[in-house]
């Protein structure tokens, strides 16, 4: 008789974006006529930059010739691409990477929620407070966290609180913990880490022997200097932290998937006879199992990324996302609410007036403004009182979204 990993049933029922869609189609159902703005889930309406179309254009055809064909690729992800992320993303800052340092895959999601396969269910975690669900649901699965709490939080789990009386800057967790999971630009806050803060993180990490997972997903939106890209950024990262990088907001990646994992030689941890195993080969031993690359025409198109019109077009795409950022954020303002995030991200984090708790707000946005945006609440009990806005939409869409909740809140 087959059993079934019982964790799977810790998880709570339903899924906060299924919850909203079934919001979303009833109101259609009973308001045919009413036009909805969708400013909820994180994902890109651009259209992928010309450059990597090229290159998978050009990919595809050197796939359908006898002589240019290829197969199965290496697991951990071709050379051209590796060297143009060690070339662009972290030399031009000091930071120096070898090859086997990086693993490209198909996109942040899976290596955020599957690296936890290299360590045991005895390890404790501290998460921010509120969090992108997968670093909390990836452990649950593990049997990581313990049991579910009336007030929202798993009974093993650290929390550190992100809200408006500590400026979104999460505080040392008081106890040892071995894992830590960090965001910046954050999901959902919006908001970033100075350097002198995300140092504080390392010196803990070296400290107490934990070791931090680092999600830079958002790293192509930082616009302001003291902002890190990498956590390598900060001396002795590179022993205690991997990072998560994601082409999927950078480039338009989220339909074709790429990303890639930084775990450099240095980070180790221990095995149960004492002995410190670098985390780099059990990994590769993981992914060498678990995963077979990364498709040719995505790792060239990723490639294309870093070429010079590459560049060029994917700026212009994360320029005008910010741009809408910053008409969304001026809106909100003028509307009289408080906003947070949207200079170094996509998001805004928006306070709920007068107290009103997300789903309310939510609600009252759908219904009255005709704006659908994401319950704070749905990522963590600290953002229970806020909303999550993203500016992935079309320019006349945030301005028109902006009108209406000036209009109606
Ligand atoms: N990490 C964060 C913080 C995210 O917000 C997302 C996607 O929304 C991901 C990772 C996953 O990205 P990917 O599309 O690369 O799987």
């Amino acid at each position: 008789m087959a059993l079934i990993n019982d964790n799977f049933l810790k998880l709570p029922g339903s899924y906060l974006f299924s919850d909203i869609a079934r919001k979303i189609s009833k109101y259609r159902e009973e308001n045919p006529d009413k036009q909805l703005i969708r400013l909820g889930i994180g994902d890109v309406t651009r259209p992928l930059p010309e450059a990597c179309i090229e290159a998978m254009h050009k990919a595809t055809d050197e796939l359908s010739q006898k002589a240019t064909f290829k197969g199965y690729g290496p697991e951990q992800g071709y050379d051209f691409l590796i060297s143009a992320i060690i070339k662009n993303d972290f030399e031009p800052r000091g930071i120096h990477l070898s090859y086997s340092e990086i693993f490209i895959n198909d996109g942040a999601k899976s290596d955020t929620g599957n690296i936890g396969d290299i360590f045991t269910v005895d390890n404790h975690i501290a998460v921010t407070d509120p969090i992108y669900p997968v670093y909390i649901d990836s452990n649950v699965m593990a049997g990581r966290t313990g049991s579910l709490n009336a007030d929202g939080k798993w009974s093993n789990v650290v929390y550190m609180e992100c809200n408006e009386e500590n400026n979104f800057i999460p505080q040392l967790p008081d106890k040892k913990v071995d894992i830590i999971y960090l965001c910046y630009p954050n999901n959902p806050t919006g908001t970033t880490l100075t350097k002198e803060e995300l140092k504080k993180w390392v010196d803990y990490a070296l400290e107490n022997d934990s070791l931090i997972f680092f999600d830079a997903a958002y790293e192509a939106f930082i616009r302001e200097d003291n902002v890190p890209h990498s956590i390598y950024e900060i001396e002795g990262a590179k022993k205690c932290a991997i990072e998560f990088r994601s082409f999927s907001k950078t480039a338009g990646f989220t339909g074709v998937r790429c990303g890639y994992t930084v775990i450099p030689d240095d980070v180790t941890a221990l095995s149960s006879n004492g002995e410190r195993i670098q985390l780099n080969k059990l990994w590769l031993r993981r992914q060498c199992t678990k995963f077979n690359g990364t498709s040719y025409i995505t790792q060239r198109a990723a490639e294309a990324i870093y070429s010079e019109e590459g560049k060029k077009q994917v700026k212009a795409n994360i320029d005008y996302y910010l741009g809408n950022a910053q008409i969304m954020r001026e809106g909100l303002i003028k509307a009289g609410l408080k906003v947070y995030g949207g200079i170094n991200s996509p998001y805004l984090w928006l306070k709920t007036p007068e107290g009103t708790d997300s789903w309310t707000f939510f609600d009252k946005l759908l219904h009255e403004a005709n704006v659908v945006g994401t319950p704070g609440v749905g990522f963590g009990p600290s953002g229970e009182g806020f909303l999550r806005l993203t500016a992935f939409g079309e320019r006349e869409d945030c301005i028109e979204a902006m009108r209406r909740i000036e209009l109606y809140i």
